[in-house]
């Protein structure tokens, strides 16, 4: 049985010691607990520590288990951090608080175009990330690098999006640094203030190069069980 409640105050600690000595400010990154494919009974050990960020990476299965979940501890806060189409972005916008994959112009205008709808109903406006394809990998999500800027900028003078941040997910078999330095220098040059990146393996190093929010999973709940 995997210790949640340790794993996630072994964490937490690691992340005081990197913010230290990285010359961070104590408490300026966030932790993001990924507990996709978990059970509630999984996830309620880490609300009852007292964690209250959470990611996950789809919809459906997110729909089907944080309502519930939200009813307990109110003031969760709900990151998407997995790919978002088009036709979930209604039911997208209800359930989360930040979305990290922004990484593509129709979605920016689906959201653009709901995102009123959900104001307007509950008073929320979720925050969104763009995602950046840093190593350039044809199968995963993203814009390009070089695109970056120009994507940024559309997504907030065409779209009226409010971007508030940056988002990677280095390739497997890379050195996940350079890739960690190219989104905060993209991040910098657009004055985006938050970076998502780092995850169980390279957190630390996220840390020393500015991320924001680190996004870890494995490392709380154990392994996860291949979805069916
Ligand atoms: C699953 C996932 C994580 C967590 O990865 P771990 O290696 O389990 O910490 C982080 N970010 C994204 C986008 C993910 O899909």
């Amino acid at each position: 049985m995997t210790d949640i409640v340790q794993n996630l105050s072994d964490i937490l600690v690691a992340i005081h010691r990197a913010e230290k000595d990285g010359g961070r400010e104590p408490g300026s990154v966030s932790l993001i607990a990924i507990s996709k494919t978990c059970g509630p009974e999984m996830i309620r050990p880490a609300l009852e520590s007292g964690q209250r960020v959470f990611g996950e990476n789809y919809v459906q299965e997110s729909a089907g288990k944080w309502p519930a979940l939200r009813e307990e501890a109110a003031d969760v806060e709900l990151h998407l951090v997995g790919p978002l189409q088009s036709n979930k972005v209604r039911e997208a916008l209800r359930l989360f608080d930040v979305i990290h994959t922004l990484d593509r112009p129709s979605l920016a205008a689906a959201l653009a175009k709901e995102m009123p709808r959900e104001f307007d109903r509950t008073g929320r406006r979720p925050r969104c990330l763009v995602q950046v394809n840093t190593g350039e990998e044809p199968q995963k999500g993203g814009i390009m690098p070089a695109d970056a800027d120009a994507f940024v900028d559309r997504c907030r003078a065409e779209y009226g999006l409010v971007v508030e941040g940056l988002m990677c997910i280095p390739p497997v078999d890379d050195l996940p640094s350079p890739h960690f330095g190219l989104l905060r220098m993209i991040a910098e040059r657009n004055n985006l203030p938050l970076l998502s990146m780092g995850m169980s393996a390279d957190f630390q190093a996220a840390i020393q190069l500015g991320a924001t929010h680190v996004r870890v999973g494995t490392a709380i709940f154990g392994k996860r069980v291949a979805k069916a």
